[in-house]
This record gives structure tokens, sequence and C-alpha cells, in this order.
């Protein structure tokens, strides 16, 4: 095993009109799995060939453990590849296919068929192993092209999309299973992936990208719930944070132990004690649908609402609500009897708001 360390990685294609990766600079620790996410376009998969010697850098150093690879082939920086497109050899059975590396290290026969027996058992294709492709379905090819890549005992597996081919269903499946051989192997990982969920569901810590830049890196709950900067709230989460304007209300001295009050429109909320030296400006506040209190009755600190949608999702009620002159989406208990038009009542419990800098869109 080993870490992986980027720095300062820069990326122009010839035909690009702007970086595809920007400066970046991030450190997988030996063992661990971490996910870079974001929208598509950001630069996830160039900054991963990179890692792998399929891209050339234009600045900027890739160390696999102690050793400088920057300049080294794909074949000897010691790491394996799954692609979205599973790339495995048509006319070899899924025994040749997962065995591939190994044969081409030319690994001793014994060790080659136990690896292999090894690597198909933890893929579940122990039963498969004499079948073509063409025989499997679309999932055990996918196992297949995992299975393959772990055989080789890497220091480093760099997955790219590598569920995006599968039903939902068999996506979060596969997705935990994944976590646990993953887990089990220790191996080192970087994975890319544009669907939150997952990186949620499966990274130790998640990059998130945004134009070729990490805009936040942490663990899947600090960039949930803590996010850096307001468009890493708007990319994670279903539904993504809630956004609406308000204003530090100007009064007194600043006291930073004491709640402000914050107005939006003609709605008053308690808003988080630091913001007290923002008296007086204007910030974005961000809060999400899980959050927002919902409630049939007025009380103290509600403000009220009027339901516009409201969606069974089996486990919760989601609501669209106009409140005021935003809308919100609020996540209510699943058997919550409101339907489109009715009036609610909202708390926003001041530590679950997260306040952003209109300007700058970073957090406050
Ligand atoms: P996706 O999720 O759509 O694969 P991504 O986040 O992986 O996106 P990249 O594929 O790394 O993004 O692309 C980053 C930027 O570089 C994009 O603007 C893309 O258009 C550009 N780009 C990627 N590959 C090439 C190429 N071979 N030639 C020119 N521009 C490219």
């Amino acid at each position: 095993m080993a870490a992986v360390v980027i720095e300062n990685l820069v990326k122009t294609y010839p035909s690009g009109h702007r970086r595809a990766t920007d400066d970046v600079t991030l450190e997988v620790s030996d063992g661990e799995f971490l996910v870079l996410v974001g929208p598509s376009g950001c630069g996830k998969t160039t900054l991963l060939r990179m890692v792998a010697g399929l891209e050339t850098p234009d600045a900027g150093t890739v160390r696999i453990g102690e050793r400088d690879v920057t300049r080294l082939p794909a074949r000897h920086r010691s790491l394996s590849m799954v692609f979205q497109s599973y790339a495995i050899f048509p006319h070899m059975t899924v025994r040749q296919n997962i065995g591939f590396g190994l044969t081409m290290a030319k690994v001793p026969r014994d060790e080659w068929a136990s690896r292999v027996a090894r690597a198909a058992g933890l893929l579940n294709l122990g039963d498969q192993l004499d079948r073509h492709p063409a025989q499997l379905s679309g999932g055990q090819r996918q196992r297949v092209a995992v299975a393959r890549a772990i055989v080789v005992n890497a220091d480093v597996l760099l997955m790219d999309e590598p569920l995006s081919n599968l039903d939902a269903l068999l996506r979060m499946q596969f997705r935990a299973e994944l976590k646990r051989i993953v887990a089990r192997l220790g191996t080192t990982t970087l994975y890319v992936t544009h669907d939150q969920a997952e990186a949620m569901s499966l990274g130790d810590r998640v990059a998130v990208m945004r134009e070729g830049s990490i805009a936040q890196l942490g663990t899947p709950m600090e960039v949930y719930d803590r996010p850096a900067q307001r468009f890493v709230g708007g990319f994670l989460g279903t539904p993504p944070m809630n956004f609406f304007d308000a204003v530090v209300a100007p009064d007194g001295h600043a006291d930073h132990d004491k709640p402000v009050r914050l107005t939006a429109g003609d709605r008053v909320i308690p808003g988080p004690a630091r913001l007290s030296g923002w008296a007086g400006r204007p910030v974005t506040v961000g809060v999400r649908a899980e959050n927002i209190e919902v409630s049939l009755q007025d009380g103290p600190g509600r403000s009220h609402a009027e339901v516009e949608v409201a969606e069974p999702t089996g486990a919760a009620m989601l609501l669209t609500v106009r409140w005021g002159g935003d809308e919100l989406k609020v996540l209510a208990p699943a058997a919550f009897p409101a339907r489109p038009g009715d009036r609610v009542w909202l708390g926003m419990p001041e530590h679950a708001l997260r306040c952003f800098d209109p300007e700058t869109s970073l957090a406050l």
C-alpha cells in the first residue's frame, strides 16, 4: 500500500479553452478510499488519468509512496484501474480475464490459480469462471473488471465511474459490496463519480471538484453538513441545500455568544452568534430540508409557509413550500398530512443554518 500525493497539477488540453485541472493539490493517505466528485467537466477524469499515467500534466507532480511517478509510464506505477466501460476481453473466459494481470506478470501456476479463485470469491464470481463475457449480465461484467483490478495487489486502485453502466438497484447493491471489499483489502483507492450519493456512501473522504479545482475536501458528513462554499451545499444532497437571502439585523454591540436576528423579507429568524460581526450586511442562508421543523400549528419562532407540492417518498414526505418570497424543500415525517394550498409553520433551528458571503459564496 502507499499514499498518493498530488501536487499543483495543471492540465490544459490543446483544444481546451480553460484549464481542465487548475493547480490541484491532494493527498490520498495510505489505505484511504478517496472519492473525486463534481459535475460533468469539472476535471475529475483528467486528474485520475494523470495519476494513472494516461495523461501528462503541464505542471505539478504525482508521487505514489516515496516514488515520484510523474514521468513514469502507467505500467510502472503499481496501480490498477477500473473503467466505466469494463474493458474486459470478450474472447477470454472470466477466469482468464481475472487472471490477465497475473499472466502478464508471469505469476507461477499455483499462485495464479489461488489468487484468481480468491478474487472471484470476493466478487461472487466463483461459479462463472468458465463463461465468456457475452454470457454475463452487465453487473457480472463489472464484477469481472473489479476482480481483475484487485487480483494484482497493486499499491493503488483507480476507478472511474465503475458503476455508471448499472441500473439503480444494482448500483446501490454493488456500491455496498465494493465498499466492503475495498475495506477488507485496505488498498489506497481514488474513485471518480459524478453521483454525489455514491461519493458520500463510498468515500472515507470526498473531494468536491468544480471547474478544475477542489472546492472542498472532507469526510462525507463534513462536506454535507458544513459546506465551505455555497456550490458544495447545492451539489450534495437529495434534495440539495435550500438557500435564501437575508440581512443580519443591525442591532446593538457585537456579542459573540448571542444569536443574531436574520431578516428575510417579512420573516425574522434567529441566526448563528458568529454573525454578530456581520451586522447590517446581507448573507446567503443555507438550510437542509431535513433540518427545517414543519408543523401544522403556529408556535414560538415559527413563520408560516404555503404547501405547493407534497411528494411521498415512502420514508418521508417531501414538501415544496412557498415561504415569503422563497421556495424551500422541507422533509416532513412520512405521514405528515399536508396538501397543496395548506398553510404550515416552519421552524429554522439556528444551529442548522449555514451562512455564506453573497459576494464570494464562501462560508462565513
Ligand atoms: P465527466 O464527468 O463528464 O467525465 P470530468 O469531471 O471527468 O467530466 P474531464 O473529463 O476531466 O471532466 O474534463 C475536464 C475538462 O477538460 C472539460 O472541460 C472537458 O471538456 C475537457 N477535456 C477533457 N478531455 C479532453 C480532451 N481529450 N481534449 C480536449 N478537452 C478535453
